[in-house]
């Protein structure tokens, strides 16, 4: 009979270096399913959720190619509570589903989920995990990263940021912390001692299971 995963959740605020984190876990071997790449498809032309989209929103949201206007849907759940919510009441359930399908085909020692949104509030449909990984650093490293990589502006980045759970609130939901202040060596090498913790964690929970 197939076992689930084992299965590590990564977050962390915006720009805090998740998904350079999530290319040193797959350098090891780890598979990683990415939240915000399956939310894309899926609000893409043809995606599952663009019907549900339509339905809350009109077809006033979509862009040119026929999938979701993503900068102005961002803009509109950002201005109103109850738009974000009718949002992710679509698309949180389906992006749930097709996680759980991912982690369960997923072959490698254990699974990396990228999830920056983790610790929000959900509506439901969030797959379950066995361990939370945080990736933490200093407020204005993540303000100067983001800023550098995109067209952002300091206060947009910061408007991004306050609707994020605090760097606090999510230190305190983690099982482990990955500080990324330093350079891309020290990052490797932190994700290298890691990615031992987490097979060794992957192999007692399946010999539990026995
Ligand atoms: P987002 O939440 O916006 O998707 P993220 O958490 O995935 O961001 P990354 O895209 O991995 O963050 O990192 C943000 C930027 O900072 C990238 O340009 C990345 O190359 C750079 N970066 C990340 N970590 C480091 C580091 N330790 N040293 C130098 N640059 C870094």
């Amino acid at each position: 009979m197939a076992t689930s995963p084992y299965v590590v959740a990564l977050t962390g605020g915006i720009g805090s270096g998740k998904s350079t984190i999530a290319i040193e876990f797959a350098a090891h071997g780890i598979e990683c399913i990415d939240a915000d790449e399956i939310a894309r498809r899926q609000s893409a032309k043809g995606g599952a959720a663009l019907p549900g989209l339509i339905a809350a929103f009109g077809s006033g949201i979509l862009d040119a190619s026929g999938g979701l206007d993503r900068a102005a849907m961002r803009k509109l759940a950002f201005a109103d509570d109850a738009a974000r919510r009718r949002l992710e009441a679509v698309l949180h359930p389906l992006i749930g589903i097709e996680t759980e399908a991912a982690i369960a085909r997923a072959r490698s020692p254990y699974v990396l989920w990228v999830v920056p949104l983790l610790f929000e509030a959900r509506s439901g449909g969030k797959p379950r995990y066995d361990r939370a990984l945080v990736v933490d650093c200093d407020e204005e490293t993540q303000i100067a990263r983001v800023m550098k990589r995109s067209a952002l502006s300091r206060d947009e980045v910061l408007a991004i940021m306050a609707h994020q759970v605090t760097r606090k609130e999510r230190l305190a939901l983690a099982d482990e912390v990955i500080v990324n202040d330093g350079d891309l060596e020290a990052l490797k090498a932190a994700v290298t001692r890691l990615h031992e913790k987490f097979i060794a964690l992957a192999i007692d929970k399946s010999n539990e299971r026995l």
